[in-house]
């Protein structure tokens, strides 16, 4: 052991070796992995080691087809043998809906390149698994890349490969503390301190408190999981191939071949959670005792699907326990807030995602950045409210009950909720309004038209579709009014913040009283926001975007700050409301007595301090729904007054209240992007179309070399278009497959029906070749092939006159 390693990566279970492998094969060398015990000996030694590809998000799936490639590698490297049993496996549905779900997920497996999938019927999954009973069964997904391993060999594998590319490993050691250190840590442990400038979190069941070592309270908790082994089933001996996995989506269970009798795994409904302050410092190699009656129901109903359980001996309990995050996604990234401190913990299925998971971490430390968009497992997509233990418990238990249950884009899920509220939220909702969460606030979704109203849960138009079309259409009517508590608000201050937005962003900064649409990137080009920035012009400037983004934008700005600026998050503080639709001024000017609001005295993209009604509001001229609108920002404690005046001022004007269902709809009409759909941090400006806002002869703003490569040389590859998709039942949602004379020619970014215009939408990112408006193309939307063609950007109003009236 020596005294200072470049990373000190804590934690020797699957995770922290294959993040020290990809370390060191990505060139940093000098780094070293400190282990309590021998390695293993977290959760890693005693789970299942199945391997599969479905992931309900996409660019995860991606991350685990490159764990699964990656296992005969680390075996061929290390030469220690991974146990490495591909045998195949099937996702089977046995209800209607969840068939359905599989074709859908077929197409989505075509976009990631995940060509080694697909759909086989009951006939042909009965012969591949004859001891099943298949009666209930209508399809399922089958791919050759899936089966499972030897959880020691893998991890052993990781920690060999790592060595042999330069790597230390020191077991029997475990760290006690860490201390801050300029320029990085001091890594207490039990031989002895260690200097560092990087430690990175793979604690798994201990994560929770190497993350309170540095100060961080980590959304993560461990809970218990059973799968159980038989003794030898004479008919699995008499076979001459090994059965391949499966997983029974209605059952709850997963199912493989181990040796000549089988290994049965359960995620039942009646879940438990494990010492969720993290284990033990003395747990060792160590299961729980069996809790067969809670695990009744689904264990009843994995013997149905397999009689020959019911006269096999069991030869194996396992009751072991793992961690989970409150959206089952790991952990992983730089910790907002503390530099230098990494994690890769919260990892739920170690041996399917840690190949994935420590690749992205590892280019996230040595280049900056992760090659694929990580953003799903990045440990910024959560903010300090996720870790309440409430919360925690019920996400937590909520996502483990529903491991293997699809869960449809209109379902609003119960757990965790309602958490954060806007000041009008009671009113609202006496008034009808249904909610969503995002990032654990409540965010207006439609009217419900009567108090009874259930929507139904649905891969395609829902019961609702008609109530989101009547706000749609009154807002392009009249007027909307949206509750923009939802939107996050940065204000950005001090002598030096011009220069900093001007560095910080690609385009044109506003000047005073004006806002403009605000690419943010990368030092390698790449989108890292699509934020609008107001310059209220007395010193003060806003930036605003997703809300969901508040963390990592949050850290990216840290991460570029300077001396001379402040960058505040104000979200909790300022909340809002917005008016769109031809109608909008009207109801302005009845909530504002003594300022002039006319189209001379208030143009587009102009922004004010403003009294509405007894707020004091700060405006914005603008609308993502392409109509005349104002966004009317107020701090939080005027929230439900600017509603009620807002109400009153509207009621002569026709004034709908509408929710975030609808804005989705008319955005769509006007092909404005979103993130995480049609802009995300892979994706270029040249690609989205977000070029056309970069000031690309302003000198000094972080992107501007690669921004301007892309743009000189041409090499954006794809393009985002519109489509108009003959689609019937459904609308795209996003990651389906396009198609062109039966040739992959891109994917759909996000859908929506246009309610004023009457078609089914979609942008989509498509090769350049075939981008042209006009081109005809096919794209599968909820697994079905329909007609889809390139129209023109901006089907509803393409000059953008109504926001100009
Ligand atoms: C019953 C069961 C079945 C499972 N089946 C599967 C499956 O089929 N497929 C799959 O992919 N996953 C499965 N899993 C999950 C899988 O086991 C975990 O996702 C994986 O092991 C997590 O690995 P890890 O490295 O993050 O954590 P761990 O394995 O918990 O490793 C963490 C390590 O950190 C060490 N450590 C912690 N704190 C310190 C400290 N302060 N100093 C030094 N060392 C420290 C610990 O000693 C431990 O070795 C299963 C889990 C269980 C319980």
């Amino acid at each position: 052991m020596k005294s200072h390693y470049r990373v000190v990566v804590i934690g020797g279970g699957v995770v922290g070796c294959s993040v020290l492998y990809h370390l060191a094969k990505l060139g940093w060398t000098d780094v070293a992995l400190v282990e309590r015990k021998a390695l293993t000996s977290g959760s890693s030694w005693h789970a299942a080691g199945i391997f599969h590809a479905l992931n309900a998000d996409p660019n995860i799936a991606a991350l685990q087809a490159y764990t699964i490639k990656l296992f005969k590698e680390i075996e061929a490297e290390s030469g220690q043998n991974v146990g490495l049993h591909m045998t195949g496996g099937i996702n089977v549905a046995s209800a209607p809906e969840r068939w359905e779900w599989l074709k859908a997920a077929y197409r989505i497996f075509q976009t990631m390149g995940i060509d080694t999938a697909r759909l086989v019927g009951r006939d042909e999954i009965k012969a591949m698994w004859p001891l099943m009973d298949v009666s209930d069964v209508l399809g399922g997904l089958y791919d050759v890349n899936e089966g499972h391993i030897d959880t020691y060999g893998a991890t052993y594998a990781y920690a060999g490969a790592a060595r042999k590319r330069g790597a230390t490993i020191i077991e029997q050691n475990r760290v006690l503390a860490l201390n801050r250190k300029p320029g990085g840590w001091e890594v207490v442990t039990e031989k002895g301190p260690i200097a560092c400038e990087h430690v990175v979190n793979c604690g798994g069941l201990w994560a929770k408190q190497v993350g309170l070592m540095a100060g961080l309270d980590l959304p993560v908790t461990p809970m218990e999981h059973h799968y159980l082994v038989t003794e030898t089933i004479p008919e699995i001996a008499a076979m001459s191939s090994e059965l391949p996995l499966i997983v029974d989506l209605e059952g709850f269970t997963y199912t493989r071949q181990e040796g000549k009798g089988l290994l049965v795994g359960l995620y039942e409904k009646n879940f438990k959670h494990w010492n969720m302050e993290g284990a033990p410092w003395d747990f060792g190699i160590e299961l729980n005792q069996e809790d067969i009656d809670r695990i009744a129901p689904e264990l009843e109903f994995g013997f149905r699907r397999f009689p020959c359980l019911q006269k096999a001996g069991i030869k194996k309990w396992v009751n072991g326990s793992f961690t989970f995050t409150p959206d089952g996604n790991p952990l992983v990234g730089p910790a907002p807030g503390v530099p230098n401190y990494w994690t890769a913990c919260g990892v739920m299925a170690g041996f399917l995602q840690g190949g994935g998971v420590g690749l992205s971490l590892a280019e996230m430390m040595v280049n900056g950045e992760a090659s694929t968009d990580i953003y799903g497992m990045d440990i910024a997509r959560y903010g300090g409210w996720a870790s309440n233990r409430e919360y925690l418990r019920q996400t937590t238990g909520q996502f483990y009950s529903r491991r293997f249950v699809m869960t449809y884009p209109n379902e609003q899920l119960w757990a965790g909720r309602p958490l954060r509220t806007a000041p009008a939220y009671e009113a609202m909702t006496r008034n009808g309004m249904r909610w969503g969460a995002m990032w654990g606030l409540e965010i207006p979704l439609y009217v419900a038209p009567s108090k009874d109203f259930e929507e139904t849960p649905t891969l395609k138009r829902s019961n609702a579709h008609d109530v989101v079309g009547a706000e749609c259409r009154k807002t392009r009517e009249s007027v909307g009014l949206l509750d923009t508590t939802g939107f996050s608000r940065y204000e950005v201050r001090g002598p030096k913040a011009q220069a900093w937005l001007d560095r910080v962003m690609a385009s044109r900064l506003p000047g005073p009283g004006r806002c403009a649409l605000a690419p943010m990137l990368s030092p390698s080009g790449k989108l890292r926001g699509d934020l609008s920035v107001f310059n209220w012009g007395d010193g003060t400037w806003w930036i605003m975007g997703s809300y969901y983004l508040r963390q990592w934008h949050m850290r990216w700005f840290q991460d570029h700050g300077e001396d001379g600026v402040s960058v505040r998050d104000i979200s909790d503080d300022w909340v809002g409301f917005s008016l769109s639709g031809p109608k909008s001024r009207d109801v302005l000017e009845a909530a504002v007595r003594n300022a002039d609001v006319s189209n001379q005295a208030f143009r587009f993209l102009g922004c004010r301090a403003l009294d509405v009604g007894l707020t004091r509001a700060r405006v914005g001229r603008l609308s993502v729904n392409g109509e005349l609108g104002y966004e009317i920002n107020v701090p939080a404690s005027e929230h439900l007054t600017l509603y009620r005046t807002l109400k009153k001022a509207g009621a002569d004007f026709g004034m709908v209240e509408i929710g975030f269902n609808a804005m989705l709809s008319l955005r769509i009409e006007k092909s404005f992007g979103l993130w995480l759909r049609e802009f995300t941090q892979v994706y270029t400006p040249g690609e989205t179309g977000l070029d056309r806002w970069i000031a690309f002869d302003k000198p000094g703003f972080i992107g501007r070399d690669a921004a301007l490569k892309e743009r000189d040389q041409g090499t954006a590859k794809r393009r985002l278009v519109t489509l108009e998709i003959a689609a019937g039942d459904a609308d795209g949602s996003g990651w389906e497959p396009v198609w062109r004379d039966g040739k992959r020619v891109g994917y759909i970014t996000s859908g929506a029906y246009g309610h004023t215009i009457g078609k089914s939408l979609a942008m989509a990112l498509i090769d350049k070749e075939h981008a042209a408006v006009g081109t005809d193309l096919t794209a599968h939307v909820v697994g079905v092939e329909r007609r889809a063609k390139v129209i023109a950007p901006s089907p509803y109003d393409p000059a953008g006159a109504r926001m100009r009236i």
